[in-house]
């Protein structure tokens, strides 16, 4: 065994129990959800045609409601991604001439041609405006969101995890904060959450603190690495109600949506996820550690809780960077022989290379590296269905760094 890494690990056991607390708290909680929600057998079956009835799909949403603390709760393999969920909620809740106010610094790569596109079908096209707000120190900027709330303003957005920007992810201790920010400014808007990385990190979710809707992928952590596709939208009922009236159609609403093969995966990827995200955030300091021991700069920093998955690495150079990598890709049990390269990935502006030698294709609660091939040279690294295989991963990577 590397001796080095056994040094990080000892160093790290007090984060390790920290950890382990926290899904512990999340178990417990999932698994009250499963009880009151009386999950049987019955609700892994699928259903055909028009899907009535179908009582996994109404059990799956409210299952995923109650371990978020929400009143409802939408959970669909027909949800394509992260992305796919976003854009139906937006489309869902906000009309022409109304506002959507993001007040974490720009949205993430693939919601921008959603929201301001030009020509493409874009929230833009059908006359919604969009305003931002940059972060001050990595937090809200209080006076300038105060500055932009007017009544035209119907969705605050939040983005919780970073992106591909160099930020720490919120809490929900400042989510919440904003939330009773907003409310006494008198905003009786939607507060809306891309929680994408953030599930169970933490014991709250955003919709335990104010928000009114979250929406995140299934492969990422509330799937539990089990999930092979689908995406999530939890919150209040009136707002979930006309999301799914655009997820389907306004005359059918949540009453229709069949899925043949059935929904175990989905209700068994949420019973693994607060182990799961363990395993991820395990693997996070532990490379994140490592790294910053051999002078690569990484966030969020070593000696603050992290509030996702996420880790951003820093190399000074693009070859560095690409070696990380690709031993994240040669580390992998899936595709191990192949050699990264840099590609124009669908959706974002700059070439990414991206290590994912996942069983379900790209998901990233597996073990996985991505990040655009440009100055600062930034390695973004997130998940790990096990710590072992991070580990390895790390065994790799100091070989070929050092
Ligand atoms: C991954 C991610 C998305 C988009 O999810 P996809 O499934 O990749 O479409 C949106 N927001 C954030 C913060 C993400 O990390």
């Amino acid at each position: 065994m590397n001796k080095f890494i056994t040094e990080c690990e000892n160093r790290l056991q007090d984060k390790y129990r920290l950890i382990d607390e926290n899904a512990y708290f999340n178990q417990v909680k999932v698994l009250n959800a499963f009880k009151n929600q009386r999950i049987s057998l019955r609700h892994f079956n699928g259903t055909t045609g028009y899907g009535y009835d179908d009582e996994g799909r109404d059990g799956l949403g409210k299952l995923y409601a109650e371990a978020f603390g929400a009143e409802c709760g939408i959970v669909s393999p027909h949800i394509l991604s992260g992305t796919h969920a976003l854009t139906v909620a937006l489309f869902g809740l906000l009309r022409p001439k109304d506002t959507l106010l993001c007040i974490s610094g720009m949205p993430y790569d693939t919601l921008r041609p959603v929201i301001f596109g030009e020509g493409n079908g874009s929230l833009k096209d059908y006359g919604i405006n969009f305003d931002c707000c940059d972060l001050t120190d990595g937090d809200f900027d209080y006076a300038t969101v105060k500055s932009k709330i007017d009544a035209s303003v119907k969705i605050v957005y939040i983005q919780r995890s970073r992106g591909y920007e160099l930020r720490d992810a919120f809490s929900c201790a400042q989510i919440e904060k904003m939330c009773l920010f907003l409310r006494e400014e008198g905003f009786n808007g939607c507060i809306f959450v891309d929680n994408c990385y953030g599930e169970f990190v933490e014991t709250r979710e955003p919709t335990e603190v104010g928000a009114d809707v979250i929406v995140g992928s299934l492969i990422k952590n509330a799937g539990g690495g089990l999930a092979q596709n689908g995406g999530y939208i939890c919150g209040k009922a009136k707002y979930i109600n006309l999301i799914g009236n655009r997820l389907t159609t306004p005359s059918t609403g949540l009453e229709v949506g069949a899925y043949p093969l059935g929904y175990q995966y989905l209700y068994q990827g949420l019973f693994l996820a607060p182990h799961t995200v363990a395993q991820a955030l395990k693997c996070s300091i532990l490379i994140g550690y490592a790294m910053s021991q051999l002078g690569y700069k990484n966030y969020p920093s070593l000696d603050k809780t992290p509030y996702d998955i996420t880790r951003a690495i820093k190399f000074d150079s693009a070859d560095k960077m690409i070696e990380f990598i690709r031993e994240i890709q040669y580390a992998s049990p899936i595709d191990s022989f192949v050699t990264c390269e840099a590609w124009d990935m669908p959706g974002y502006d700059e070439k990414i290379i991206m290590a994912a030698g996942t069983f379900v294709s790209g998901s990233s609660v597996e073990l996985s590296a991505d990040g655009p091939i440009k100055p600062p040279y930034i390695a973004y690294f997130q998940g790990g269905l096990t710590y072992e295989h991070g580990k390895y991963a790390l065994e790799r990577i100091l070989n070929k760094l050092r």
